[in-house]
């Protein structure tokens, strides 16, 4: 069986487009922090009682709250099904708590990084835009769909140079230092993300057998 995939990357780098190819071709579930938070606030259960409030006032849902979700995650899978971690750990703290918690479920893990500089980051994300029409997500500087053609596109508002450079400040403040401690413990694999995303994947996918 694989490991679980700890995947790292900043905004840009096509995380979430390789954690859908990984579950596709390798059987993966992905776990994302922020689907699994709305999903579980619909719950009529204590939990999801109690996510909905905090995410409801825009407050941010604690770790301990975050690692209970995660560990009845894992529950509902076999012992066999790899999950790819997307959008977690964010901090040192949860790194260890989450890592306890893999090693308390037997599980083992490798953490990929999809390295992309900030200016590229940036140059991809100034030109993403949405289809309004078939709902495609693409990055381009043309203003038709790539997908169905429509001239029917909007750019994310969120996507101005400040905000970016802000979060990408924020991956570099808070995300270097896990990818450091990683590389320690010898868990770290590097891919470059200035490829294709066909490219990225297949770098992916050899990485991955030398370590299976
Ligand atoms: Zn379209």
């Amino acid at each position: 069986m694989h490991k679980d995939i700890i995947l790292v990357g900043k905004q840009g780098s096509g995380k979430g487009t390789q954690a859908k190819i990984l579950a596709k071709k390798l059987g993966f579930k992905i776990f994302e922090t922020g689907a699994a938070l709305r999903e579980i606030a619909q719950q009529d259960t204590d939990l999801g009682r109690e996510v909905l409030d905090i995410t409801s006032r825009g407050d941010l849902v604690s770790n301990d709250i975050v690692m209970k979700i995660v560990e009845n995650f894992l529950k509902t899978l076999d012992n066999n099904t790899p999950v790819i971690f997307d959008g977690i750990p964010r901090s040192e703290v949860q790194r260890e708590t989450l890592e306890a918690l893999l090693a308390k479920n037997s599980r083992d893990f490798v953490v990929i990084e999809i390295k992309l500089s900030n200016e590229e980051a940036l140059n991809r994300l100034l030109i993403r835009a949405k289809c309004n029409d078939c709902g495609a997500n693409f990055g381009s500087p043309e203003d038709l769909c790539p997908v169905c053609g429509s001239e029917n596109i909007s750019r994310r508002k969120d996507d101005n140079p400040d905000a970016i450079m802000n979060r990408l400040k924020n991956f570099d403040e808070y995300t270097y230092p896990l990818l450091e401690e990683w590389e320690k413990a010898g868990k770290l694999i590097s891919v470059d993300g200035e490829q294709s995303v066909e490219e990225v994947s297949e770098e992916i996918f050899s990485k991955l057998k030398e370590v299976q």
